[in-house]
């Protein structure tokens, strides 16, 4: 996805400087690192012209035990760049591989940089990475750099995920580089503070798969266990435990998406983290109007990641890296073959419980009742003919319960509600109680494109960012109607244009 061919670099990053500067309550431990040379190369950061602070996520810095105090002073910003390295940090790329669009690609950190593993006062473990950090060995003929808007845009949207209670790598900071990125424009550059469970990929596996180093993959997998799934880590059978490990998360994490409208727009393997947390903000968007077909993204043009796919695609990529696996599945190909097939197979059945659970949470449902299923398909189908807003639908469903309120009210809706109606007349719950389960699953405010596209405008060509913090610190309560204006609560005015998302390269 790289638009615009540059030079390959001619020579070596130069060396940022190593300053212990003040610590800031970091406290490195770099386990990635330690694992054999075939999984990363070292690389430092290549430091930038004009390092500066542009947004920085107070609340998660504290979350991480960091001093907040440390990141007041200007000089804080060289280490958002890599222009000094943070204490105890080992930079490295890490080595990759992914089936994009369907093709198997060997790829790699082209741009991002692990500074390592942060240990939080709590015992927990986050890889710390700057996104946009400069070329490494991965970069083929990619400038190892990001555009402003692109960074912000992962910030936002991925802090808006945490928000909404789904896994998700974070976003600590954002720094422009004062130096411009070449695209189909001339962009401001910047960095990302990417913090994640881990950055560990399906296309990890597939990597040490394509190179047939059954070692490798036997070392990642115990590494991945270890560090994600550390009941499992026991296990008698650690590739199949960490399979179905795998399958069960990103079973619910689909679910999560599909519950809020989420289109991730670039499911390629290598943009599956194994943690089950979202990854990889590129062309994301959330459906305004519900549809399975909504696509955003600029170059996906047969739907492969739709909104409606993502399930189906999901499978596809447990699958690929179920075939990593095989090798070490079983030592008899068959037998492999067998379980690797009987733990995708279970991908739609896991997946369904817990998208239906959703449902009824979404429905304000705590009883279950065998037409559930078909009761909410009925709505979906309802709000697929009549292109209603599928955020502001769910979260106005009791307020539209009289007819004259319904809006758009037609017969089908109103025959739909009355059945909604009764069924929940049917458990004992209180219609306050009722109303709490939805207000708790369905978001009153989303990211909605018009408005992200609006405050990434005025941060990246007006230098405001005021609209951006406005937009961040809402989307911070999005379960929240109260305090909210009417502009975030409300769908895109009519003849809003359709939004194209392009990928953050
Ligand atoms: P993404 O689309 O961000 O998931 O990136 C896909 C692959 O392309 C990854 O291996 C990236 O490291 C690489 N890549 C993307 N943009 C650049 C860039 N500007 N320079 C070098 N590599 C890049
Ligand atoms: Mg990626």
């Amino acid at each position: 996805m790289i638009k615009v061919e540059t030079e390959p670099p001619g020579k070596l990053p130069a060396k940022p400087s190593h300053v212990a500067s003040r610590h800031a309550g970091w406290h490195f431990d770099n386990s990635y690192a330690r694992l054999p040379e075939v999984f990363h190369t070292r690389v430092n950061p290549t430091p930038v012209a004009q390092p500066r602070l542009v947004i920085f996520n107070h609340p998660l810095a504290h979350s991480l035990g960091l001093d907040p105090a440390a990141f007041s002073d200007p000089g804080a910003a060289a280490f958002f760049t890599g222009n000094q390295i943070l204490p105890g940090a080992e930079p490295i790329a890490q080595a990759y591989a992914g089936h994009q669009y369907g093709n198997f690609v060997r790829l790699g950190d082209g741009r991002a940089i692990l500074l390592g593993e942060h240990r939080t006062p709590t015992g927990e473990r986050f890889d710390i990475q700057l996104k946009g950090a400069g070329p490494t060995l991965y970069s083929r003929r990619g400038d190892g750099r990001a555009a402003l808007g692109p960074m912000l845009r992962e910030y936002l949207i991925s802090e808006a995920m945490h928000a909404l209670g789904i896994p998700t790598t974070r976003s600590l900071a954002v720094a422009t580089t004062g130096e411009p990125v070449l695209r189909e424009q001339t962009l401001p550059g910047a960095v990302l503070t990417r913090v994640a469970a881990s950055h560990i990929r399906v296309g990890t596996f597939e990597y040490f798969a394509g190179l047939g180093d059954h070692d490798a993959l036997g070392r990642l997998t115990d590494h991945t266990l270890r560090r994600h799934f550390p009941d499992r880590a026991e296990s008698d059978h650690p590739a199949l435990a960490l399979l179905e490990g795998v399958v069960e998360r990103q079973a619910s994490l689909i679910a999560h998406w599909m519950r809020v409208g989420f289109v991730h727009g670039v499911m390629n393997t290598d943009n599956m983290a194994l943690s089950g947390e979202t990854i990889d903000y590129g062309p994301c968007a959330f459906v305004d109007a519900y549809d399975p077909a909504a696509v955003f993204s600029s170059i996906d043009h047969h739907g492969r990641y739709a909104f409606g796919q993502q399930p189906r695609i999901a499978a596809w990529n447990l699958a690929r890296l179920a075939e990593a696996l095989l090798p070490i599945l079983h030592p008899k190909p068959q037998a492999a073959l067998l379980r690797a097939n009987e733990v995708i197979d279970s991908f739609s059945a896991r997946f369904h419980r817990h998208w239906l659970a959703s449902l009824r949470a979404k429905l304000g449902l705590f009883s279950v009742e065998p037409e559930d299923a078909s009761l909410a398909e009925e709505l979906l189908r309802w709000m697929q003919q009549s292109r209603a807003d599928y955020t502001h639908t769910f979260r106005n469903l009791r307020a539209d319960a009289t007819p004259e309120s319904t809006s758009p009210a037609d017969a089908v809706f109103t025959a739909w509600h009355r059945r909604w109606t009764e069924r929940l007349a049917r458990q004992h719950q209180a219609e306050t109680e009722v109303i709490r389960l939805m207000n708790a699953n369905n978001p009153a405010v989303i990211p909605r494109n018009h408005m992200v596209e609006a405050a990434l405008a005025a941060a990246t060509t007006g230098n405001d960012f005021a609209q951006l913090e406005r937009l961040n610190a809402a989307l911070a309560k999005p379960y929240d109607a109260a305090d909210q204006t009417a502009a975030l609560l409300n769908p895109p005015p009519p003849g809003t244009p359709a939004c194209r998302t392009f990928c953050g390269t």
